[in-house]
């Protein structure tokens, strides 16, 4: 440990402090002590100061014991040549730090002066990531499609080495925070310059201009430990270990280093999360008291991604698609206005289609990409007039062949081509089946991305992600207004029967369910068991999808439950599934009822898509969806429900789900079932508009659609009951709950 970081860092953290304290009194005098304040959507108090003591911190005045707790932590300055500090002093500085910096930022949202932006550039800052953000991006987290986060600090030494480096972190899929500057300018600014788009989708968020900004970052990590681990604040040790276990999160500072950057990676390094560094500095790798790296140094840009991916240890899997721009997830959310676009295909304006079918071995030319196009066409898409927007039809019928492949998996492959089209830089691709909307911008034409490299990703993809059920693949593209419509027909015919073989697929019509483990490296001990009528609480796997992930991957995460015995029908009860979850929650839970949320229900993570609450004075139960931030008449909003219900735990009468179990027959079958749904968000209730009225009328209910409140209706429960009792919800008069 060089005596020059320890001093640094100390020195730093003092400075923060005295900056935090500042900040702090003049948010009392302005509001006054009682003022209570959250960060916008967090159930989770002022996060680190939460995870690290367990303290709840909900005014001005508890911040001021936030602060003297700070205050302890702090070390001396040592002055020079006097004092020899080491690694205690250096990461209690480090955590001083991070304590400081979370309550200078909390009193600058008092003082309205967060998030911020910036006039130049025209930037807006994320500020503090929200609770909803950190669910949604749960199954990416735990799946591997996010290997790790990065955190830069500064700016790179010029903008075209800053378009680099993000490029190259969003060619890995690595989620990037962006903070701190040098001299005034950062890597963000420079970016934007360069007209790189930032933001979620892009996967290049920039959280504030200044150094302390990347406290939103370790709030973020902490509670990635509470949410996901079933961490309690106040474990520090825990939360701290968890991190650094799971979290495959890393620092990268750009240009000098100063004190405050120092401290602020000294509080990293206590989270596990090592600091890369663009300069000459003292480096700080293994030694006795630390077995992992903390401070590595990289002066070659060019080396620098690899040198961060080896020093944490990301695991890092890309498929390399042969075509002219760049490709990878961070390129999913683009969108391509009609100006910028040289071809659109689909949408409002034209018809389009995406099938994927099953053919014998011999039936199949594997790699082959044909465009089936009259000679006009042909012309027309070899060299494009880029100056204006063509509209063409196109069919793209992907056929494949496997000795293991099912026509089960075709949806489920289908499904994906979605995903895989608009990860191309430059192409939008939006909907499915015969509702599928494309558009090559004129950006990614110029580059030379031509039709046919449609089929060249899907056969690189399709390829490497589903190697075990796949032998061959050939894609075939039409672009003749005819001969599209004519196949749509067919394809059309293939969608209908599809939704046939689903809805008719009942629990009782299979033997075998399937398990989901994905979200252990996350909440240890949770088990989602997906049956067909029950999907996955995180909403990205059904019945069919667990099983083409076994097929693909026998020894992965979805695995074959045999359900055996029914010991409950009513409950859903096997002893099967019992004894497998037995097992697979490491001995904490003797099983579950699949239809109950009363009587032992499912566990639930972290990722779940919706939240069903008991509400005893309806009778009834609400449900809340991720991404509704408003009040729900049992008096918590989403995020605090959460915070109740994830880590893995049974709690009776609240459970997370998959969206569409809320209009499967087995919704909480045991505990009345749909009739007994008394509110929920609107947006979500308009979204599954025509099965909620279907499955009203199935269960004996006509108008029971109309009969759910929302929060257009009522928001709190008194208002609430008055709608219900108007309308006569059935919930009202069916036999107790409770
Ligand atoms: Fe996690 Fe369950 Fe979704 Fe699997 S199905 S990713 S375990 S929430
Ligand atoms: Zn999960």
């Amino acid at each position: 440990m060089s005596r020059h970081i320890a001093a640094s860092a100390i020195r730093g953290s003092h400075q923060i402090f005295a900056e935090a304290s500042e900040a702090l009194e003049k948010a009392v005098a302005l509001k006054g002590e009682d003022y209570k304040f959250e960060f916008p959507d967090t159930a989770f108090y002022l996060p680190h100061i939460y995870g690290m003591t367990g303290i709840k911190i909900e005014t001005l005045g508890q911040m001021r014991g936030g602060l003297d707790y700070a205050k302890g932590l702090l070390s001396p300055v040592p002055a020079e040549h006097e004092y020899l500090p080491y690694l205690g002093e250096t990461l209690d500085a480090g955590q001083a730090t991070l304590f400081a910096e979370e309550i200078l930022l909390a009193s600058r949202y008092v003082l309205g002066l967060e998030p911020m932006s910036d006039a130049e550039t025209g930037i807006q800052y994320n500020g503090f990531i929200t609770d909803t953000v950190l669910r949604d991006l749960g199954v990416q987290l735990v799946d591997g499609t996010l290997p790790g986060f990065a955190v830069i600090i500064g700016k790179a030494p010029d903008e075209e080495t800053a378009v680099k480096i993000a490029r190259d972190l969003q060619q890995r899929n690595i989620l990037t925070f962006l903070c701190g500057n040098v001299g005034g300018d950062n890597m963000a600014k420079q970016l934007s310059r360069k007209g790189v788009e930032l933001g979620w989708d892009a996967r290049l968020v920039p959280l504030g201009p200044e150094a302390y900004h990347a406290l939103y970052a370790a709030d973020w990590a902490c509670r990635g430990a509470l949410m996901f681990g079933a961490k309690k604040g106040g474990d520090a040790l825990e939360v701290l270990k968890y991190n650094k276990d799971r979290v495959f999160a890393f620092a990268l500072v750009m240009g000098p280093m100063t004190d405050l950057i120092w401290a602020t990676g000294a509080g990293a390094i206590t989270y596990g999360f090592p600091a890369i560094c663009d300069t000459e500095v003292p480096e700080i790798r293994p030694t006795g008291v630390c077995t992992y790296e903390h401070v590595v140094s990289q002066t070659d840009h060019e080396k620098i991604i690899d040198t961060c991916v080896e020093t944490r240890g990301l695991k890092i899997v890309i498929t390399k698609v042969p075509i002219p721009v760049a490709y990878g997830p961070a390129f999913e959310g683009e969108r391509i206005r009609k100006e910028d676009t040289v071809f659109e295909f689909g949408g409002p304006k034209g018809a389009a289609f995406e099938w994927l079918t099953t053919k014998e071995m011999e039936e199949v030319e594997d790699g082959k990409v044909n465009i089936h196009a009259d000679d006009a066409t042909a012309k027309l898409i070899e060299s494009p007039d880029t100056s204006k927007t063509t509209q063409l039809p196109l069919g793209i019928k992907v056929t494949v062949a496997g000795r293991k492949m099912s026509p089960d998996f075709e949806p489920v492959i289908e499904r994906k081509l979605h995903d895989y089209i608009n990860c191309a830089q430059g192409i939008f691709h939006m909907g499915q089946r015969d509702a599928n909307w494309m558009r090559i911008s004129r950006q990614a034409a110029s580059e030379g991305f031509k039709i046919s490299h449609f089929g060249d990703i899907i056969y690189a993809m399709v390829k490497s992600k589903f190697p075990a059920i796949v032998d061959k693949v050939q894609v075939d593209l039409y672009l003749n207004e005819p001969e599209v419509l004519e196949m749509r027909e067919v394809a059309r015919a293939v969608y209908e029967e599809r939704n046939q073989r689903v809805k008719d697929m009942t629990d009782e019509s299979v033997e075998t369910f399937y398990s989901c483990l994905l979200c252990q490296s996350f909440a240890p001990n949770h088990v989602c068991v997906i049956s067909p009528q029950r999907l996955g609480l995180c909403g990205a796997y059904n019945w069919l999808d667990a099983r083409a992930a076994f097929e693909i991957d026998p020894v992965g995460p979805n695995q074959p439950v045999t359900k055996g015995e029914t010991t409950d029908p009513d409950k859903g009860r096997w002893k099967g599934v019992d004894e497998y979850v037995w097992s697979a929650s490491h001995q904490t839970m003797e099983g579950f009822s699949a239809y109950s949320l009363l009587d032992s229900p499912m566990t639930s993570c972290g990722c779940f898509e919706c939240i069903v609450a008991l509400v005893p004075e309806a009778n009834g139960y609400m449900v809340v969806n991720r991404g509704y931030t408003g009040m729900t008449p049992v008096g918590m909003k989403f995020s605090t429900l959460a915070g109740t219900v994830g880590g893995g735990a049974q709690t009776p009468g609240f459970g997370g789900i998959g969206k569409y179990f809320i209009t499967s027959k087995k919704f909480i079958k045991a505990d009345g079932g749909l009739l007994r749904l008394v509110w929920m968000p609107k947006s979500l209730k308009e979204s599954l508009r025509e099965d909620l009225i279907r499955r009203g009328e199935e269960e004996g209910v006509p108008g029971f659609y109309d009969m759910i409140c929302d929060e257009t209706i009522a928001e709190e429960s008194e208002k609430m009951m008055e709608f219900l009792m108007e309308k006569g919800h059935p919930a009202l008069t069916m036999e107790s709950i409770l």
